[in-house]
Order: C-alpha cells, then sequence, then structure tokens
C-alpha cells in the first residue's frame, strides 16, 4: 500500500515523464525547415537594430532572428542599477516588443553553423537556410571559470552587474557594508564595457561618502590589465579620480578564487606567474571572465583562434564567407565592445550588406569608433569616445575628459530613450553627424 506522500510523488514523477515525452515527441515532430533573405544570430542591441533596418526593407517572413531569450535587457542601464539609481524592470522589455513585426522570432539558440550550405541549426533541431546572414551573438559570462564564484555569488558580500541574475544584489551589498575591504575586479579576458567594473567603484564610494561610511572602507581595484583605461587621455582623468579619492590600484592583478566561508578573495599576478594575493572582502564587485558564445566558438570556420567571429575590421564582412557580416561583442574587431560601438557599425553592416545584396563594391569603412561613459558617481560622468587608434573622437566641442553632470544627465535619461526608441527600430548610427556638425566639419 502506497503512502498519500508517495502517491503524490509517484504522480508528479509520471506527469513529470509524460511532459518530458510530450517535449520530446514534439520537439521531434516539429523540426521545421526555414529559408530567407537574411538570417540574424542574435536579438540583442546589435541583432534588433539590423533585423528592424531589414524588416521594413523586405517582404514579411525574408528576415528571421533566431534568439534564444524572452526578455531583451538595455545592458548599460545595469551600472545605474547596482547604484541604485534605476530599477531592473526599466532595463528590460520582452524581445516579441523589440523585435520588427515583419521578422520571423524563432525563439531557440542557433547551435550549428554549415556557411558553405548557407545554413544554421537550431537547438530545437530547425534549419535555417539564408542568403545573407548578419552575427550578433554577444558575449557569453563565465562565471565558472573562477574557482567557487558561482557558490559565492550566493553568500553576503559577493555581487556582479554584469548579469540580471545578480546585478540587484549590488546596491542591496553597498545598503549592508558597514566596514572593510570593497573590491571591484576586471578580468583577465576581452570584456563589454571596458569601463563598467570600475563605474560601480566610483558609484560605492560615493555612496558611503553618502551614507558617512567612507572612513571604515577600503575601495580596491584589482584589474587583470597594466593601465586603469585603454585610452591615454582617460586614463590619466581616471587616474587622478583614483588619486583624489583615495582609491587603490592593483595592475595585473586577475580573480581566481573566491572563498565565501572564509571571505577571501585571490588574485594571481599576472607579471609574476604562480604568486597570488589573498584579500579579505566585505564586499567583492566581481567583473566575470566572458567569451564569445560556446555555439559560436565551436564554429572552426567562422572564429578566428581566440574565437571570435572573424571579420574584416574595416568592412565587417567575414573574411571567408563574403554573404555573412557580423556586428558588436561577437566579432574580433579590435575596439571596446560597447553599444556605441554597435551603433556606429549599424551604419557600415547596412551599406555593405546592401552592396554586397547588389554585387557591388563595398564603400563603408568602420573606424572603431566605440562610447563609454564612465559614470564617476550619482551626478558625474567622464564620457569616453575613441577609435581603433585609441584617439579621443569626441561628440561635443569641450573636454570629454572632465567629470560632469551635463554627461551623467545625458547616460541617465537622454541615452535609455536614445536605445528603445532609435537604436532598436533600426534609426540611431552613432554620433557622427552630430560630432561633424558641433565641431563644424572639422574632424
Ligand atoms: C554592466 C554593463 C554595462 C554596460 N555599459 C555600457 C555603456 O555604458 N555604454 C555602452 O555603449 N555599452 C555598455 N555595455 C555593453 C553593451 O551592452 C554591449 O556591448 C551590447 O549590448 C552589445 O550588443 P550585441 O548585440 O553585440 O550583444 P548583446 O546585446 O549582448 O546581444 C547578444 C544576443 O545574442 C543572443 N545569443 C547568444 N547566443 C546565441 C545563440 N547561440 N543563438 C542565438 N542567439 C544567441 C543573446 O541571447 C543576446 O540576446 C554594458 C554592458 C554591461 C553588461
Amino acid at each position: 500500500m502506497l503512502s498519500k506522500s508517495s502517491k503524490l510523488a509517484t504522480t508528479v514523477a509520471q506527469e513529470f515523464f509524460l511532459r518530458e515525452r510530450k517535449c520530446f515527441s514534439t520537439a521531434m515532430t516539429l523540426k521545421k525547415k526555414h529559408s530567407c533573405k537574411l538570417l540574424v544570430v542574435g536579438g540583442g542591441s546589435g541583432g534588433c537594430s539590423v533585423a528592424a533596418k531589414y524588416a521594413s526593407k523586405f517582404q514579411k517572413g525574408d528576415v528571421i532572428v533566431i534568439e534564444p531569450s524572452e526578455k531583451h535587457y538595455y545592458q548599460p542601464m545595469f551600472t545605474l542599477i547596482g547604484g541604485g539609481m534605476k530599477k531592473l524592470e526599466d532595463s528590460c522589455k520582452p524581445t516579441k516588443s523589440v523585435l520588427p513585426k515583419n521578422a520571423l522570432w524563432l525563439k531557440d539558440y542557433a547551435v550549428k553553423f554549415d556557411p558553405a550550405k548557407n545554413q544554421v541549426i537550431t537547438k530545437d533541431g530547425d534549419s535555417v537556410e539564408y542568403e545573407f546572414m548578419v552575427m550578433a551573438m554577444g558575449l557569453q559570462l563565465n562565471f565558472d571559470q573562477v574557482d567557487g564564484l558561482v557558490d559565492a555569488l550566493k553568500t553576503p558580500g559577493v555581487c556582479s552587474n554584469y548579469s540580471p541574475a545578480y546585478v540587484t544584489k549590488t546596491y542591496e551589498e553597498l545598503k549592508k557594508f558597514k566596514e572593510g575591504n570593497a573590491i571591484f575586479t576586471f578580468p583577465n579576458t576581452p570584456v563589454k564595457c571596458a569601463g563598467a567594473p570600475q563605474k560601480i567603484m566610483y558609484i560605492a564610494e560615493h555612496y558611503f561618502r553618502k551614507t558617512g561610511k567612507r572612513d571604515k572602507a577600503n575601495i580596491i581595484y584589482n584589474t587583470s590589465l597594466p593601465v586603469v583605461f585603454g585610452v591615454k587621455k582617460y586614463a590619466e582623468a581616471l587616474m587622478k579620480v583614483c588619486e583624489q579619492r583615495n582609491i587603490k590600484i592593483n595592475m595585473r592583478h586577475n580573480l581566481v578564487k573566491v572563498l565565501p566561508d572564509k571571505k577571501e578573495a585571490v588574485f594571481e599576478n599576472l607579471d609574476s606567474p604562480g604568486s597570488h594575493l589573498t584579500l579579505n572582502y566585505s564586499l567583492l564587485h566581481v567583473s566575470p571572465p566572458m567569451s564569445s558564445p560556446k555555439q559560436l566558438k565551436e564554429s572552426k570556420e567562422l572564429v578566428d583562434s581566440a574565437g571570435f567571429l572573424d571579420v574584416s575590421k574595416e568592412t565587417l564582412q567575414h573574411k571567408k564567407y563574403d554573404n555573412i557580416f557580423g556586428i558588436g561583442d561577437c566579432t574580433n574587431l579590435p575596439t571596446s565592445k560597447t553599444g556605441a560601438a554597435v551603433a556606429s557599425q549599424l551604419k557600415v553592416v547596412r551599406m555593405n550588406l546592401d552592396a554586397r545584396m547588389k554585387n557591388e563594391k563595398l564603400p563603408a569603412t568602420y573606424l572603431g569608433y566605440t562610447s563609454c561613459p564612465l559614470v564617476t558617481g550619482y551626478n558625474s560622468c567622464i564620457l569616453a569616445e575613441f577609435d581603433y587608434n585609441g584617439q579621443p573622437l569626441e561628440t561635443f566641442p569641450l573636454d570629454q575628459s572632465k567629470e560632469r553632470l551635463s554627461m551623467f544627465m545625458m547616460k541617465k535619461y537622454v541615452m535609455p530613450h536614445l536605445y528603445w526608441s532609435l537604436m532598436l527600430r533600426g534609426y540611431w548610427e552613432g554620433p557622427e553627424v552630430y560630432r561633424k556638425l558641433l565641431h563644424l566639419g572639422l574632424c
């Protein structure tokens, strides 16, 4: 005789089994073959913008977007959410609402690429044949590559602005912080928004000042890089900010282990392999190691030796397959990976893809424009803008390396509107026109 609870467990198990079998058979029977003129892989910042551009030009269904996520996040807002200046829901919209109505959305992962056959297979087993493809798969966050980090993120004191799963914890930790080391890290991999690991540090420092806790906080920035920022003009400005605010920087230190029981973080000294620095933390903000998404990395014909989509840095066309273009973080473009860079790349992709579709010479060249609003507190921001050569390419006719309230207001209030209303609809291709106007055509 089965007890009541065993009966319940059996029923749940049977239901689970039936559901699984149904899912399995559904997946087996629903394998579909699609074909389209333009396939866009990834429906984030780059994918949405490209899809919007072409869906409005083409017939319904000519554009297919493969994107697994139900939700679309405006990731640049995560910095402000971590500082308690915005809510997570302010940064999020349903993917359905941001993709163009005229495009077909396959809510799935692209898992296998066969560029010689112009074909992509999805996780559910659907196949998509395309004439042209734009790849916009972003970056993968690899929290599991730091020993103990995944578990540590569930414990007090450890947080990360990089994921919607943890970003709201950052502000909770700022509020809870009483005293001790507040450590901020930068990993030993390419990252998206290279300024984000330190923006939250300046916000935390300001928060501690506002709430009378600053005297009790040692603020430490442990970065794998040999500089605080890749562009000299802004690096000098940021070094001054750190000096004025008594922030200690340990260059070339990479987080390799977190021991939440002891509240210790272990860093490898990259200039002296094998030597480690162990620090106690009260607060540990982690920027995780990142890579291109697994499914892309495994497509050896499409990627370079580091696993990024191998495109021409001038035209954004794939080096081997000329009907494939890349945009955004998943590419090997040697510039800082940001949404601002994506907007400028959009213009180049649009012009060159249009030309390729007509078998004409590719007319547009990307100069590597990227931008990073380096928020330095609750009312100040340095707006870094630069090109492939690390040369400033500033939009406004003033010294943008100065901390300014105006730039902060732009980051907080103007940029989100620009993103949702213009960029994702394919109407924002970067500030080049405004830069030229404001500089009287001189740059
Ligand atoms: C904390 C933080 C702060 C930032 N601050 C700024 C800032 O101030 N300014 C700025 O300009 N940028 C900032 N960024 C960076 C900016 O968000 C990214 O550079 C930008 O979103 C890149 O666009 P993307 O289209 O390349 O990638 P994403 O927007 O990340 O989109 C990639 C998409 O690909 C999808 N995908 C992944 N794998 C697959 C697959 N196998 N099949 C199909 N789809 C797949 C993903 O689900 C995702 O939707 C910040 C980012 C973070 C995390």
